[in-house]
C-alpha cells in the first residue's frame, strides 16, 4: 500500500465499502432486515447501553446504511454521519439536538422552498423560532444574533437561483456567537463545494438530489464536523448533559469529536424515527460512485445552456453564477471553481404567460418540481412551488412571475439547447 491519502473520486467508489465478509460479494449487499441477532445476553446489554458499536434494529442503524453514511462523511471531510428518510428529516434531526422550545435558530432568507415552509410553520409547533438573514449581507446575521440563538442555517450554493453563500464570512459570526454553522450543500455537492473546509460544523443534504442522482430514491443525511465544542457555555443540554434515556451518559464526553452524530442517532432518529430504507441506501451508493463525472457534466451544460440564453432575444436576465458579468461570479470562483452548479433561474421579456408557454412546448426538459436528475427539468415558480405568493412576495423570494428555474441534466448539451430554441422561438 503507499502513503496515498485516496483523491475525491477514489473515494466516492470505495469509502466505506469492503467485499462482503460472508459472501464476498464486490457490491454492497442491500441488508433488507429489520433487527439483527444479539451474540449473547452481554453483547445485547453493551449495545443497548452505548458500550459497543454494532446493530441492533434499522430503525436506528443498519449496514447498507452505514456503508453510505461513511462515504459521505469521507467525501465531506467529517467525522461521521448519520443517514435518513429526506433531506427535511435531516433538518429535523439536526435542530432537535441543538433546540429547546423558545429557542431560536437564523436561517438565510433565500433557500430551498421546502425548508422555509418548515422553518416559518411546521418548526413553529415544536417552539422553534426562526428569525431571517440576508445572505448577501453579512451583518444581518450578526444583527440577528440573541442570548436564544442556537445555529446559522444556510445553503452553500442557493435556491433557486444557484447564488453563492459567503460560507467563510457567515462561520465568523457564528463563532462569535458561540453557536454552530449547519450548512445545506444539496446543490453543490462535496464534489464542488466542501462545508467543512471554509467553517461549517454540520453538513445537511437531500441525497433525493445531486448524490443520489438519478431521480429515483429519497435520501438525506447529516455530517458532523467534530469541530464544535458542545459543553461550552451551557447551551446544548442534550449533548453536554447526561442522558437518563443511556444510564446517565454525556455524549460529548463519551464520544468527543463524533458526539453529534451519535445524538443525532441515538437521540434523534431512534425517537422521532424517520430510518432510511437500505434499498434507498443501495440506489444511493450506486449513484455517489459516479458523483465527480455526473456532477463535472451537469456544470459544463449548465454553463453552456446560460450562455446561450443569456445570447437570446427573447431572456431580459440569466442568473448563473458560473457567467463571468453574474453578481456571485467572485464568490463561485473562489468556492466552487470546478462550476457553479447545474439549478439556475432565468427571466422571460414576455412574462408570466412567456413562463408558462415556455414549460408547455419544451420536450427533452421535463416540467416537475425537482432538481438534481440526470435528466434536465424544468419549472415556472410563479404558477407552481410559489402560485400562493402575491406578486411582491414571488419576487422577493426571486420566483417573480417572469423566472423559469432549470435544473440541467448531463445529456448533449446540444439538444438540451436545440430544445429550448425550439421552444422559445415558437
Ligand atoms: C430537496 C431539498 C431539500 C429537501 O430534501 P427532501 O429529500 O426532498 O426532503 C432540502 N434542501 C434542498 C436544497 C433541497 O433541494
Amino acid at each position: 500500500m503507499s502513503d496515498r491519502l485516496p483523491g475525491f473520486s477514489t473515494l466516492a467508489v470505495h469509502a466505506g465499502a469492503q467485499p462482503d465478509p460472508t459472501t464476498g460479494a464486490r457490491a454492497t449487499p442491500i441488508y433488507q432486515t429489520t433487527s439483527f441477532v444479539f451474540n449473547d445476553a452481554d453483547h445485547a446489554a453493551s449495545l443497548f447501553g452505548l458500550q459497543a458499536f454494532g446493530n441492533i434494529y434499522t430503525r436506528i442503524g443498519n449496514p447498507t446504511n452505514a456503508v453510505l453514511e461513511e462515504r459521505v462523511a469521507a467525501l465531506e471531510g467529517g467525522t461521521a454521519a448519520l443517514a435518513v428518510a429526506s433531506g427535511h428529516a435531516a433538518q429535523v434531526v439536526v435542530l432537535q439536538q441543538l433546540l429547546q422550545p423558545g429557542d431560536e435558530f437564523i436561517a438565510a432568507r433565500k433557500l430551498y422552498g421546502g425548508s422555509i415552509n418548515q422553518f416559518a410553520h411546521a418548526f413553529k409547533s415544536f417552539g422553534w423560532n426562526v428569525v431571517w438573514a440576508d445572505p448577501d449581507d453579512i451583518a444581518s446575521f450578526e444583527r440577528a444574533v440573541t442570548p436564544r440563538t442556537k445555529a446559522i442555517f444556510i445553503e452553500s450554493i442557493a435556491n433557486p437561483a444557484g447564488s453563492i453563500t459567503d460560507i467563510e464570512a457567515i462561520s465568523t459570526v457564528a463563532r462569535k456567537a458561540g453557536v454552530p454553522m449547519i450548512v445545506d450543500n444539496t446543490l453543490a455537492s462535496p464534489y464542488l463545494i466542501r462545508p467543512i473546509d471554509h467553517g461549517a460544523d454540520i453538513v445537511v443534504h437531500s441525497l433525493t438530489k445531486f448524490l443520489g442522482g438519478h431521480g429515483n430514491s429519497l435520501g438525506g443525511i447529516i455530517v458532523d464536523a467534530g469541530t464544535f465544542d458542545w459543553s461550552a457555555g451551557g447551551k446544548y443540554p442534550m449533548l453536554s448533559e447526561p442522558r437518563p434515556e443511556y444510564h446517565g451518559i454525556r455524549l460529548q464526553e463519551t464520544f468527543g469529536n463524533f458526539a453529534f452524530a451519535i445524538a443525532c442517532r441515538v437521540l434523534g432518529l431512534r425517537d422521532l424515527g424517520p430510518a432510511l430504507s437500505p434499498f434507498n441506501a443501495f440506489m444511493i451508493l450506486t449513484g455517489i460512485e459516479t458523483l465527480p463525472l455526473r456532477m463535472q457534466k451537469h456544470c459544463d451544460n449548465a454553463k453552456a445552456v446560460a450562455e446561450f440564453l443569456a445570447g437570446h432575444p427573447a431572456v431580459s436576465a440569466v442568473n448563473y453564477a458560473g457567467l463571468a458579468s453574474d453578481k456571485y461570479n467572485q464568490l463561485a470562483r473562489k468556492y466552487a471553481p470546478k462550476g457553479a452548479g447545474a439549478v439556475f433561474t432565468f427571466r422571460l421579456k414576455g412574462g408570466y404567460d412567456a413562463g408558462v408557454s415556455l414549460v408547455s412546448k419544451l420536450q427533452l426538459f421535463s416540467h416537475l418540481a425537482n432538481v438534481g436528475d440526470t435528466r434536465s427539468l424544468v419549472i415556472h415558480p410563479a404558477s407552481t412551488t410559489h402560485s400562493q405568493l402575491d406578486d411582491a412576495a414571488k419576487i422577493k423570494s426571486g420566483a417573480g412571475p417572469d423566472v423559469v428555474r432549470l435544473s440541467i441534466g448531463i445529456e448533449d448539451k446540444e439538444d438540451l439547447i436545440a430544445d429550448l430554441e425550439q421552444a422559445l422561438g415558437a
